[in-house]
C-alpha cells in the first residue's frame, strides 16, 4: 500500500469530494467539507478509511495533503465562479502531523493569495488527536490561523477522553458534533440532553455548533429544537467529486432542504 500510495502521489490520483454544510437559521448552504478520495486506477475510487492510516504511519500523508490541499483551493477557485457563490466555505481535514508541520500557516497564505480566495472562506478541521501531540505548538498555529484570517474546528467534537478541556485551551471557531450523538437522538433522550448541552455549551463560548451525520428527517427535526447553527449529513447531500458539483445540483440540495425544514416547522 505504501508503494502505491507513492506512485498514487506521483500521479496525482488524490482527488476532493465536498459534502455541502446547511445553515439552519438562513436555510442555505454555506459551504463544504472536503472529503479525500483516491481514484485508483485498478480499484476505483477510495474512501479514506482504506489508506489513511498508511498514509499517516509512513508520513506520506504531509505530502498527500498539500497536494489534495492545493487542488482542493484551485478547484474550489473554479467552483465558486461556476456557481456564482464567492460567499462559500471550504472546510479542509487535517491529520495532527499535517496541522503541526512547521509551514503549514505559510503554506496556506501561499496558496490562498496564488488563487485570490479570501482567508475567510478556507477552515481548517483538526481532532483532540492534535492537541494530544502537542498542545503548545497546536496553540501557536491556531493563533497564527486566525492571524490570517482562516479558521479552525474541532472534528468528532465530543468522542475523546477530555473534550471540553480542548474547548478551554483552544480558542477554535466551530464545534463539529460526532455523528454517534446524531444516530440514536431520535430514541436516546441522554442523546438530546447531550445535544442541547453541546448546543449551549458552544454558544456560550460563542463558537459555531455543527453536526454531523444527519441521514433522517426526525435527526434534523432534533437538532433544530436544540438551537445547533449548521448540519451536515446524507439527508441533505453526499459527497459528490468538486469537478461534478454545479448550480442544478446545488440548487436542487438548497431547494430540498428548505422543503424539509418548513416542513418541520409546520409539524
Ligand atoms: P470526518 O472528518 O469525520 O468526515 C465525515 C465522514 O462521515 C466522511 O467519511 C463522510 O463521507 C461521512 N458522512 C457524511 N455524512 C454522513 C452521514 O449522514 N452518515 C454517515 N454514516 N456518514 C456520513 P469519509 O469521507 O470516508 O472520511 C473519513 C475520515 O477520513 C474523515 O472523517 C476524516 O477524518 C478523514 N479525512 C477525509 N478527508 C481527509 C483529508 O483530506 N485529509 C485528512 N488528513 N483526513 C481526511
Ligand atoms: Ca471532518
Ligand atoms: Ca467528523
Amino acid at each position: 500500500l505504501e508503494q502505491e500510495l507513492r506512485a498514487a502521489l506521483a500521479n496525482q490520483e488524490f482527488e476532493p469530494h465536498l459534502q455541502p454544510i446547511l445553515d439552519l437559521q438562513s436555510q442555505r448552504i454555506v459551504g463544504f467539507e472536503a472529503l479525500m478520495r483516491w481514484r485508483n486506477p485498478a480499484r476505483g475510487v477510495l474512501t479514506p478509511i482504506e489508506f489513511i492510516q498508511v498514509a499517516q504511519r509512513t508520513g506520506l500523508i504531509i505530502s498527500i495533503g498539500m497536494q489534495l490541499l492545493r487542488q482542493t483551493l484551485k478547484e474550489f477557485t473554479a467552483l465558486i465562479k461556476r456557481l456564482e457563490r464567492a460567499d462559500l466555505n471550504i472546510s479542509f481535514n487535517l491529520s495532527p502531523s499535517e496541522f503541526l508541520q512547521p509551514d503549514l500557516v505559510k503554506a496556506a497564505a501561499r496558496l490562498l493569495q496564488e488563487f485570490e480566495l479570501p482567508a475567510g472562506s478556507l477552515s481548517f478541521e483538526i481532532t483532540e488527536q492534535v492537541i494530544i501531540s502537542d498542545l503548545t505548538q497546536a496553540k501557536l498555529v491556531v493563533e497564527n490561523l486566525h492571524a490570517i484570517g482562516i479558521s479552525v474546528a474541532l472534528d468528532d467534537f465530543g468522542t475523546g477522553y477530555s473534550a471540553l478541556n480542548y474547548l478551554r485551551v483552544l480558542s477554535v471557531d466551530t464545534i463539529k458534533i460526532d455523528r454517534s450523538f446524531v444516530d440514536d437522538l431520535e430514541r436516546n433522550s441522554r442523546s438530546m440532553m447531550m445535544m442541547r448541552s453541546l448546543s449551549q455549551l458552544a454558544h456560550n463560548f460563542k463558537i459555531k455548533a455543527v453536526a454531523e451525520g444527519v441521514e433522517w428527517l426526525e435527526q434534523l427535526a432534533s437538532v433544530e429544537s436544540h438551537a445547533i447553527d449548521q448540519v451536515q449529513g446524507y439527508l441533505i447531500a453526499r459527497p459528490l467529486a468538486m469537478v461534478e458539483i454545479d448550480a442544478g445540483w446545488l440548487d436542487g440540495i438548497e431547494q430540498r432542504a428548505q422543503k424539509l425544514l418548513s416542513h418541520l416547522r409546520f409539524a
